[in-house]
């Protein structure tokens, strides 16, 4: 297994519940766990309204939010139950709204059309106009805390979790790692994260694919603990795969603006030079441009909304539109920022909206392990793994 995040971890712990007696390592280049976006996300189990009906995402994330749920009872992980609700800010939006409750119906996932008065017992901070929904099965939880929990289900299990272990190349039957040199693998599966295009690249897989990072910035709010009580999300713009600047609530409690969908300059681009690749930034100037020309998206619009957001008190502005009692004095702590490993389709410029699986009987190769796979992740696992197994 390459890569140790939520998802490569999860692979790990389904391949070992189907296969006890095989051996199962997972090799991440980092010295601790969660070191990029599993540890790095807002933690939100999301319910799995947002997604075409056909797509993965929404099988898989209806289903994953129930699975991590049990997984968290089991190992004893704090699930904050605060559902959501997704408002609108003008009347031009309610179209968008609705679409958004019948896909929530055709996807089976519990969701409630509420008015102005639902709205203000569920969360009396949050405005919407005429009406807004409701998603009882959303929640938070510790997005570290979840990949700690199964790293420990994957030993416990038989399996290894090898830490400062960047696998350096591979191919068909073999990778080569940084500690341990030339290994022969039965099946090697790539969920490298913001790297699983460059990995797939070496074993013939996602020729079409690159990755568009896009960065996510946080602010905290200096609220109490519980003042706000549900997740507040806005319509998303269906022409972009992001939902916008949104409210959560932390698993202890605390109120958080953000992420943002800021074009990142390279992987792992968290802020400042560290970890400046050139190479890295030279790949994102050329790929670019091929997004840039889309008429897939609204790309534009998305640069014209996404670089204001680089101010604190604009994204602020923003988020008050949802929360009028936001204000840029109260959110000043700054969160640890994510990067989304987005994959774009180089042929069409489009970037891609669903998880994307290849491989064959040797490589298996989680592509675009975009949001919400934190949430999917043991439903992904579990749908991966079974598609290996009818392969080989
Ligand atoms: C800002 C932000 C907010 C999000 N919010 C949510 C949310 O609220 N809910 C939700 O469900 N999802 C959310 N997501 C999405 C979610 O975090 C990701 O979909 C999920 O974490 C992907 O997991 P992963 O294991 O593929 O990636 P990662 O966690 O990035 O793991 C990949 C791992 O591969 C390792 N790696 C890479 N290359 C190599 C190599 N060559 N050798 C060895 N190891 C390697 C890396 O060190 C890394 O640990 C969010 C994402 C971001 C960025």
């Amino acid at each position: 297994m390459i890569g140790g995040g939520v998802v490569g971890l999860a692979l790990a712990d389904a391949w070992l519940a189907r296969n006890p007696t095989d051996s199962v390592v997972v090799y991440d280049k980092e010295k601790s766990l969660a070191a990029h976006a599993s540890g790095r996300n807002s933690g939100v189990l999301h319910a799995g309204f947002y997604y075409a009906p056909d797509s993965l995402k929404a099988r898989l994330t209806r289903d994953g939010n129930a699975m991590l749920k049990e997984f968290c009872a089991e190992r004893g992980i704090e699930v904050r139950n605060t559902g959501k609700v997704v408002v609108t800010t003008s009347e031009e939006q309610l179209p968008s709204l609705m679409m958004l409750a019948e896909r929530g119906q055709a996807n089976g996932v519990e969701l409630e059309l509420i008015d102005e008065a639902g709205l203000a017992e569920l969360e009396p901070l949050a405005r919407t106009v005429d009406k807004a929904l409701w998603s009882p099965n959303t929640a938070v939880a510790s997005s570290s805390g979840v990949v700690e929990g199964l790293a420990q289900r994957v030993r416990e299990r038989g399996g290894r979790v090898e830490l400062d272990s960047a696998v350096t190349g591979g191919g068909p039957g073999w990778v080569m790692s940084m500690r341990e040199g030339y290994l022969s693998a039965g099946h090697v599966i790539n969920a490298a994260g913001l790297y699983a295009d460059t990995v797939a690249h070496w074993f013939g897989f996602g020729a079409d694919y690159r990755m568009l990072p896009f960065k996510g910035l946080y602010w905290y709010g200096n609220w109490e603990p519980g003042r706000l009580q549900r997740h507040v999300y806005p319509v998303p713009d269906p022409r972009n795969p992001f939902l916008g600047v949104h409210l959560t609530v932390t698993v202890d409690g605390r109120a958080k603006i953000g992420p943002t969908a800021i074009p990142a300059l390279w992987r792992e681009d968290y802020g400042g030079v560290d970890g400046l690749k050139p190479r890295e930034l030279w790949d994102v100037a050329r790929t670019f441009p091929r997004f840039l020309t889309s008429k897939h998206h609204d790309v534009p619009g998305l640069l014209r909304t996404e670089f204001p957001k680089y101010s604190r008190t604009h994204l602020v502005k923003q988020a008050s539109a949802l929360v009028p009692s936001v204000r840029p004095e109260d959110f000043t702590e700054r969160g640890k920022p994510g990067v989304r490993a987005q994959l774009l389709h180089v042929p069409t410029g489009k970037l891609e909206m669903d998880f994307v699986v290849e491989g064959d009987d040797s490589s298996t190769h989680m592509l675009n392990a975009v949001s919400p796979a934190w949430t999917s992740s043991l439903a992904v696992a579990d749908y991966v793994v079974a598609g290996i197994h009818e392969r080989v």
